[in-house]
């Protein structure tokens, strides 16, 4: 296993990361056992950042009672705060003594607040008193690292990395999203301020290693058709020097083993021109399959009347390869669970982006599809919920 730096905290963490959101669940409860057999592959693998949160169901009481067994000394615990259900400090003890107690630990060792969108979603944290929160905990040595999860634009992004002390953050990156949400930009922005990155989405949900278009395989296969689409995923991300770790959700011992072989061995800038066009070439082909062929440019930008239009079209585009389910929840996250939406209901078919876009998208009527796709029903019940608890 390689280990890189992470700044400040002093850590040395697995360039392999584990999510642990992903195990097994049967009914949706946590087959503990299969969980428990790859989280001690994990281990002795190398692995020594695991990755939960506090809203994925059954998460942090699994990786509680394996912590239990003896292992808590050889484990970086990295879970999350949900700001979005806090309305003020007193909810922040309330989660997190109940963090604890589900971890059956008395410290976290990197603790992120969840699903920051903007600024203005971590000003409405701080007004709420976390500074000082963080603080006594930092104190009482309960927590031990504070950094933040990130769904936004990479101007958000750039502002939240500047408006506190963070130790660490963590980003959604792979090579198909390169230059979405806070991307390559954000990667190496952050990492230039010292910042150590972890990494979550390396395979878009599953995306990137089943399900890839013929002539993506075909790309990659002509190089090195021994490496699983899962592995060309993964080895991109370690090919970035500015990484640190990447998590990847893992559920059988072989996927342990394969991505452990990878993170052994793939140095940072140690791929190929060969390796890196195959890249290209992968893109182009699931690009070719995608409803709206926007590369995420952002020439388009800004509207105004604040439509964050390539993340419209990036959620609409999920919800062809991935699903209508997982389409809408990035869709919702990255445009509407905001102080200012800029979802693709604002759109008034002006006109002025289109205009710009170098791959001559008719950018209003495609708006007009993706609001009739997501801004039905569902996405109306979860606007009024926003109105009680997405304060944003
Ligand atoms: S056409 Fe719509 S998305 Fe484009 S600039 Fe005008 S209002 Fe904004
Ligand atoms: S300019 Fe075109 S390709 Fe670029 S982000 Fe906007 S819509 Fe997408």
């Amino acid at each position: 296993m390689l280990y890189r730096d992470a700044g400040t905290t002093g850590e040395s963490l697995s360039l392999q990361g584990l999510g642990c959101m992903r195990f097994t669940s049967h009914a949706g409860i946590i087959d503990q056992a299969k969980a428990e057999t790859v989280l001690s592959r994990a281990l002795e693998r190398g692995i020594n950042y695991f990755d939960t949160a506090y809203t994925y169901p059954g998460n942090e009481a699994c990786l509680g009672r394996f912590l239990a067994k003896g292992n808590r000394g050889r484990m970086l615990v990295a879970t999350k705060l949900p700001h979005y259900q806090c309305a003020s400090s007193a909810d922040f003890d309330r989660i997190f003594d109940e963090e604890l107690a589900r971890l059956q630990t008395d410290h976290v060792d990197f603790y992120l607040m969840h699903m920051i969108t903007s600024l203005t979603s971590w000003q409405r944290v701080r007004e709420m008193g976390v500074e000082d929160w963080i603080a006594r905990q930092r104190t009482s040595g309960r927590i031990r690292h504070v950094g933040f999860s990130f769904h936004g634009g990479i101007a958000d992004f750039k502002q939240v990395v500047d408006a506190y002390p963070w130790e660490f953050c963590q980003i959604q990156l792979n090579y198909l999203d390169a230059h979405a949400q806070a991307g390559l930009e954000g990667l190496r922005y952050a990492s230039g301020r010292g910042l150590p990155v972890i990494v979550m989405e390396p395979l878009r949900g599953g995306r990137l290693a089943v399900g890839l278009p013929e002539g993506a395989r075909r790309a990659f296969a002509a190089v090195d058709p021994g490496l699983s689409p899962a592995g060309w995923g993964l080895q991109w991300l370690f090919d970035q020097p500015e990484v640190t770790c990447v998590l990847s959700g893992m559920n059988e011992v072989s996927q342990v083993d394969e991505n452990c072989d990878l993170a052994s061995r793939v140095a940072a800038g140690s791929l190929s021109s060969e390796q890196l066009s195959a890249y290209d070439a992968a893109i182009e082909a699931i690009r070719a399959v995608e409803r709206v062929g926007c590369t995420g440019c952002g020439y388009c930008m800004p509207c105004p009347h604040g439509v964050d239009i390539p993340s419209c079209f990036r959620a609409w585009n999920a919800a062809a390869s991935d699903g209508w389910v997982r389409g809408f929840s990035d869709y919702v996250m990255t445009t509407s669970l905001k102080a200012q939406p800029a979802n693709a209901g604002r759109c008034v078919s002006c006109g002025r982006c289109a205009r710009r876009c170098p791959q001559h998208i008719a950018i209003p009527q495609e708006l007009a599809r993706v609001r009739k796709g997501f801004e039905g029903i569902p996405y109306k019940a979860v606007m009024r919920f926003k109105g009680l608890k997405f304060k944003v």
